[in-house]
């Protein structure tokens, strides 16, 4: 039982996977959590619905009919919601004075912005939308040292390092004798396929993945391993692992979700199914640990654990994402932005699942290795990333 008053929640991108599995915990801890904002992209319907269940003050919507419709049923329903919609809102939801804690749960580099903005004003952090730090890294995490903000993982494999590693981590980095933070990936639904079955590989066959439900652009990550890529990236910032220190362990049932590996031969694991409501839970109770309707994790029922090494010539993402985290500047911001074009090509049938490595090997060959060290000049990277990407998706799309 939560001993003081209700942390207040706005949750960024809340029709979302992880937005739902979020409500789900609040609805689960009514005394410890109260929703202040919720906001979605176009789907009303669902917006809606979350809105009668938890009576947030504020909706925001992206897509202005979107936010018409959820207003005029809302006003119909005798809902006392205030809905918003755009940018601005976005980021005022995600600053206002009266929320605690953020849940950063949009997809893509569109999530940037208004996750800065609780950064910036010392809000709980709760990361899962990663492409928001890939693209920005060391502005992000100056904007969480200088707004004083605290930054929790929901990616399961940074929730369970953050787990794995001591709690005065963060203070005492050097102190913690860390030799290696171990990622783990289940290999996504074509760690076995025929390497001559991928050319012709469709959208729903990507977006099925083995071990996990998720939003369609994530799956399709799992499916090339760049989310693995983009977790590398998300770790070499969340820890301050350099490349070196990174390494991925391909583990098909996603069981273990992250190691860490210390000097005197200690490597601690945290274990669990693969539910997403266990690191959500996890981040939002943290420092404490809450119930999240997960089932208990059934060691007899798994009997055994596997581990791979990745094949970079079946996953070039992965290989790409590591030369892009180790040339630095722009070049993981490009490696992002022409990601997020190239999976939504792919998701919408105009290139096909090989094209995706081709379109970002492309784009990071035309990169200069330029620093980023604004926000205007992370945005520059990732306008002309997407320009490039979208000729080499032209093109691609003319020649199938
Ligand atoms: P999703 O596609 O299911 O949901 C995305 C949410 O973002 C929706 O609410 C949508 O309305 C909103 N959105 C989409 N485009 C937007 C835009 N341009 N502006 C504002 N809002 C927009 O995605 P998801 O699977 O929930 O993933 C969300 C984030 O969490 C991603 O960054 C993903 O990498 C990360 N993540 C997801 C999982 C998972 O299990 N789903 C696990 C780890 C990390
Ligand atoms: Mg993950």
């Amino acid at each position: 039982m939560a001993d003081s008053a209700p942390r207040r929640l706005t949750v960024l991108g809340a029709t979302g996977s992880i937005g739902q599995s979020t409500l789900d915990v609040v609805a689960r801890h009514p005394d410890r959590f109260e929703v202040f904002a919720l906001s979605a992209q176009r789907q009303h319907d669902k917006l809606f619905a979350q809105c009668l269940q938890f009576a947030p003050r504020y909706a925001v919507m992206g897509d202005a009919a979107a936010a018409d419709a959820l207003a005029r049923a809302l006003r119909g329903a005798g809902s006392a919601t205030e809905v918003l919609c755009g940018d601005a809102a976005l980021e005022a939801i995600a600053a206002a004075s009266e929320v605690d804690m953020v849940m950063a749960a949009i997809v893509g580099a569109a999530g940037l912005r208004p996750t800065l903005a609780a950064a910036r004003t010392g809000k709980k952090v709760l990361l899962a939308n990663k492409e928001a730090l890939v693209l920005s890294g060391q502005l992000f995490m100056d904007a969480v040292r200088q707004g004083g903000a605290t930054l929790l993982p929901i990616d399961s494999e940074h929730n369970a390092i953050f787990q794995a590693l001591p709690a005065d981590y963060a203070r005492r980095p050097d102190a913690a004798g860390v030799r290696r933070v171990l990622l783990t990936a289940s290999g996504g639904p074509f760690r076995t396929a025929p390497l001559e079955s991928l050319a012709a590989v469709t959208p729903e066959q990507a977006c099925a993945h083995p071990n996990w439900v998720m939003g369609r652009k994530i799956s399709v990550d799992s499916a090339t391993m760049m989310n693995k890529g983009l977790e590398v990236i998300e770790a070499h910032w969340l820890f301050g692992a350099p490349a070196d220190m990174i390494e991925v362990v391909v583990h098909p049932q996603s069981v273990i979700h992250s190691m860490v590996d210390y000097a005197d031969g200690s490597v601690i694991a945290q274990l669990g199914n693969p539910d997403m409501r266990t690191p959500i839970a996890h981040a939002m109770a943290w420092p404490e640990r809450i119930e999240a309707g997960v089932r208990p994790l059934d060691l007899f029922a798994i009997a055994r654990l596997d581990f791979e090494r990745p094949d970079l010539a079946r996953f070039p993402c992965l290989r790409l994402a590591f030369e892009a985290l180790r040339a630095g500047g722009a070049a993981p911001a490009v490696l992002n932005a022409a990601n997020e074009e190239a999976v939504a090509a792919f998701l919408n049938h105009r290139i096909g699942f090989l094209d995706i490595p081709a379109v970002i090997s492309a784009c990071l060959e035309r990169s200069a290795s330029q620093a980023v060290d604004s926000l205007d000049a992370v945005f520059a990277a990732d306008a002309c990333a997407r320009d490039w990407a979208r000729s080499e998706i032209s093109q691609r799309s003319v020649s199938r």
